[in-house]
């Protein structure tokens, strides 16, 4: 047991100054480099009972860390205690009920390589060290969402520990609204100590990136729209605006195909192919692991992040030309855009199943602003907001809630759309002080 200033732990206490603190206290991005007053990392859900316990007795700030990937920031703090889930690692695959138990310390890549072991996956993010624990929270999208649904689709329960420190189960058939809640809902309403996930069977696929020069920008995303309208569940495409490693400006489709026919696989890819004029080429046949890592080299730990991001419904020419034509002037090459494609399975779950509302939305884009150096923060930001103001026009209601960045109420309640009177009601239930703050938060 470690205790540091009356907070006793199974895992340790971490004060400034000592060894561990500045690794434990290091987030994603880079521009948050905070000092928690103390940190807890957690070993286990007594020891997040006994933080929550410690930060609700002593009014403390509190800062919720799964895989430390929040664009804003949120899972550190100035002062106040960081309640640190990343020593808590556990996962149990059962392959004969096809589902995995994981804990909130997690990352994708770490359930990714467990199920793998069993022929099996679940959606999960497209980065393999973003954490399972805030992505999930959120709603969560990735390859295979067009297949088998978002992530909350595929969630058969958690445990949580509420703001009054008891430990509960929530699922489908126990405490079901704080379920509904946790599935798009952020970290408002406790903190998850584990997770129980749905898993599908599932092979090699077939996926890589293919990309075209910047000027082709309004014929490929607006091919890929169409693609997207037409093709069946099992295949995806995303599309990215971005610097090759080389330098290049280019326009990238990444497509992956998870169904069992090779055949109408290869027909997918080559239609992406058929684009544009490809210049760069990298497709292949790739465990489900490979192609989590694929884009991992897109970002950078510790490098400095600022995003603004929107739903949107058409990749229209005039979109997709106002993206292009700002992208030849990012100051970054590091700065990309991102649509990610929703439909499929995804879409057809009813918008009040779960806290994600915006089933029937078709991309969700991301202008990613990155770079390295603190002198460049101005430039890059500024770029990145006058890009975001010029698209306005061509984007649709709502924001995915896991894209936004520091940006007041109004933003955080396009985000949650109209699930936002059932949540706050929710938060009221659960957490009416509002101790778990910290996140995009639904004030009670
Ligand atoms: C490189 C990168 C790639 C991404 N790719 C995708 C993607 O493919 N799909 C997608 O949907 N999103 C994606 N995102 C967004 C991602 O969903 C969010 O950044 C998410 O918050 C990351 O979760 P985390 O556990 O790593 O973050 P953390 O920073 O640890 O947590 C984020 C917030 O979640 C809450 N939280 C964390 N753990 C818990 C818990 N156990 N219980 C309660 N609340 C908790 C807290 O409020 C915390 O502030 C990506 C982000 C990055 C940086």
């Amino acid at each position: 047991m470690a205790e540091v200033n009356g907070l006793a732990l199974r895992g340790e206490v971490l004060s400034p100054g000592e060894a561990g603190y500045d690794e434990a206290r290091k987030v994603w991005n880079g521009m948050f480099d905070r000092r928690p007053g103390l940190i807890a990392r957690c070993t286990g859900a007594a020891d997040v009972i006994a933080a929550v316990n410690y930060a609700r007795e002593h009014k403390l700030l509190v800062a919720v860390r799964g895989g430390g990937h929040s664009f804003p920031g949120y899972s550190v703090c100035d002062g106040g205690l960081m309640i640190d889930l990343a020593p808590m690692k556990s996962i149990r695959v059962d392959s004969a009920s096809r589902t995995a138990r994981a804990e909130p310390g997690v990352l994708w890549g770490e359930l990714d390589a467990e199920a793998e072991a069993f022929g099996l996956a679940t959606t999960g993010g497209m980065i393999s060290h973003t954490g399972i624990a805030g992505l999930t929270l959120g709603g969560g999208f990735g390859w295979l969402c067009r297949t088998h649904g978002l992530v909350v689709d595929n969630l058969l329960s958690c445990d949580v520990v509420t703001a009054d420190g008891r430990l509960i189960h929530a699922s489908a058939s126990e405490n079901a609204e704080l379920f509904w809640g946790l599935r798009g809902g952020g970290g408002n309403f406790g903190i998850v100590t584990s997770f129980e996930y749905r898993l599908h069977e599932l092979g090699p696929i077939l996926g890589g990136i293919i990309a075209f020069p910047l000027p082709q920008a309004p014929q490929v995303l607006g091919g890929v729209d169409a693609l997207m309208r037409e093709s069946p569940d099992d295949f995806i495409a995303g599309a990215f605006i971005l610097t090759t490693p080389d330098g290049h400006q280019a326009v990238g489709v990444a497509p992956g195909y998870f169904g069992g026919d090779a055949t109408e696989g290869e027909r997918c890819i080559d239609a992406c192919r058929k684009l544009g004029t490809p210049v760069f080429e990298q497709i292949g046949r790739m465990p489900y692991t490979a192609l989590q890592k694929l884009f991992d080299g897109a970002a950078v730990p510790q490098r400095r992040y600022y995003m603004r991001s929107n739903f949107m419904n058409e990749l229209t020419e005039a979109a997709s030309t106002t993206l292009a034509t700002a992208y030849e002037h990012s100051p970054s090459p590091f700065n990309a855009v991102v649509l990610f494609p929703f439909g499929g399975a995804a879409s057809r779950v009813p918008a009040d199943a779960t806290a994600f509302f915006y089933r029937d939305v078709r991309f969700s884009m991301t202008l990613l602003g990155c770079w390295e150096d603190p002198k460049d923060d101005a430039a890059n930001m500024s770029w990145l907001r006058e890009t975001w103001d010029q698209l306005q026009p061509h984007v649709a209601e709502g924001v995915y809630v896991n894209e936004l960045f520091d940006e007041g109420a109004e933003r955080v309640r396009s985000a949650y759309g109209p699930a936002f009177a059932r949540l706050q009601a929710l938060k009221r239930q659960y957490d009416p002080t509002n101790v778990f703050h910290l996140n995009q938060n639904i004030q009670p």
